[in-house]
Formats: structure tokens, sequence, C-alpha cells
């Protein structure tokens, strides 16, 4: 039976029969895969804790007829902080349904979408305060939607391309349209947003640095408003509902 290795980060399971389960994870070599880890719900079993959710393996895979098979599992990562504190794991939970929604097989960006998932995590592990793991989560939508070939655009209007004549600068961002426009495209647009240039140095910031440098990125009125401006902007590219934004709400 032939065989691979890759490194993944498991996103959800479901049971299949008394013993085994499927996972579905993300690898950095083939974008999303499904397999079967044989025993895992046996107390005995090796693979046991390395198939959690949120969980990073390198791993040993056997290519089966319909489903791939789970050989061995070297953990690379547990994300432990992650997991025992609930506003670290409902953002968590939010990037991982984010993936598993917008992720394909044979992702032709996969090594980037999984480093990126892989240093999130990272990030929410270490990171102390609500605004430091909120920067963490902007900072993977921006990046992710660049991913998925949605980058959002902050530098000329989104509608006709121009530059803010008026003011100078922008006050709108259309999630429909997906980046700033200008005050006359702006009555012709759904989905809008006030912003002001904070919003937009934030986006530009978050996408180049990893933590919140500056004081002005620990307020939380601009990183909770900015939240939903990309949580909107990507629930319009999706053609499902996701679950976990209602869970985070619950959370605010
Ligand atoms: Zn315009």
């Amino acid at each position: 039976m032939p065989h691979y290795r890759t490194r993944a980060i498991n996103l959800k399971s479901h049971n299949l029969g008394e013993a085994d389960k499927i996972m579905v994870m993300y690898s950095r070599e083939h974008g999303i895969i499904r397999c079967v880890a044989k025993g895992v719900k046996k107390t005995k079993s090796s693979l046991g804790a390395r198939m959690q959710c949120l969980t990073a393996n390198n791993l040993l895979i056997a290519k089966g007829r319909n489903l791939d098979i789970v050989c061995q599992a070297e953990n690379l990562e547990c994300f432990d902080k992650v997991k025992t504190d609930l506003t670290k794991l409902s953002y968590s939970l939010y990037c991982t349904e984010l993936i598993s929604h917008f992720g394909t097989e044979g992702d032709s960006n996969s090594a980037g979408i999984y480093d990126l998932l892989f240093e999130t995590f990272k990030n929410i592990s270490v990171f102390k305060t609500t605004e430091e793991v909120l920067w963490a989560v902007l900072r993977f939508k921006l990046k992710l939607a660049e991913y998925l070939g949605y980058a959002v655009e902050l530098e000329t209007c989104a509608r006709c391309n121009k530059t803010e004549q008026k003011y100078k600068t922008y006050h709108f961002f259309c999630a429909d349209t997906g980046g700033v426009v200008c005050s006359e495209c702006f009555l012709k647009s759904r989905k809008t947003f006030e912003i002001d240039n904070r919003h937009i140095k934030l986006f530009k910031d978050a996408l180049n640095y990893d933590f919140p440098f500056e004081s002005e990125y620990f307020d939380k009125n601009l990183l909770f408003s900015s939240f939903n401006i990309l949580k909107e902007f990507i629930s319009l590219r999706s053609d499902k509902k996701l679950k976990t934004p209602a869970i985070i709400e619950l959370l605010c």
C-alpha cells in the first residue's frame, strides 16, 4: 500500500463505528485531507490525544481505496493553552471553521495556509489579552483572504478604482465589494461600514506584523469593529452560514 508523509492540523472529526474516527485535517502539502484514524476511541490507542481537534502532527498516511488511513502521528504542537480558555478556544474554532469551509483538497497555497493557521494558534496560545487574540484573528482573516484571492482593497476605491478626492481619506468599507469605497461610490454600495484612518492602518499593520505593537491597537472598540467588518466581508464570500460567529458574539 503506498504511503505519504505530511504535516497537518486537525480541524474536526466524525465518529466511524465503535472505535474509529474520520479526521478532517488541513495539511501543508495537500490542503484538506480526510483520513480514517483506526481504534482512536479506545483508551489504549496510540493515536488518541494526537487526533484531538486543534492539534498539529507529522503524519504517515497509507493510501486507501476510499479513505486514506493514519498509520503514525508524531505530535508537533498540542496548543493546550488554546483548548483551556473559552475565549481563545472560540476564536480558534472560528479559524478552523473558516479553513474547513474555504480550504480545498490540493490547495495551491496549502503551505502558506497551513503556516498561517499554525502561527495563529501559536500566537493565540501565548497571547494574554483579548485584544491580542483579536489581533491574531484579524491577521488570520486578512491573510487567508489574500491566499483565497479575495485580498481587501485598502489603497483605492474598490468600486471605481480612483483615489478619494473629496475627503482625502476613506470613511467607508464595503464588505460586499471587498475594500474601501470613496464618498461617491458609498451611495451606490451595500453592506458598508463607517471606518476611519485607524481601521485602514490596522488592516495594513495586521497584514504585516503578528503582534499589535502600538498602544492604539489595544482599543477593544477598534478591534471589535474591525473584526465585525471582516466577519461580514468573509460571510459574504461563503455559500453557507458559519456557526462560530454566533458563539463569539455571546463572548463579546
Ligand atoms: Zn469610488
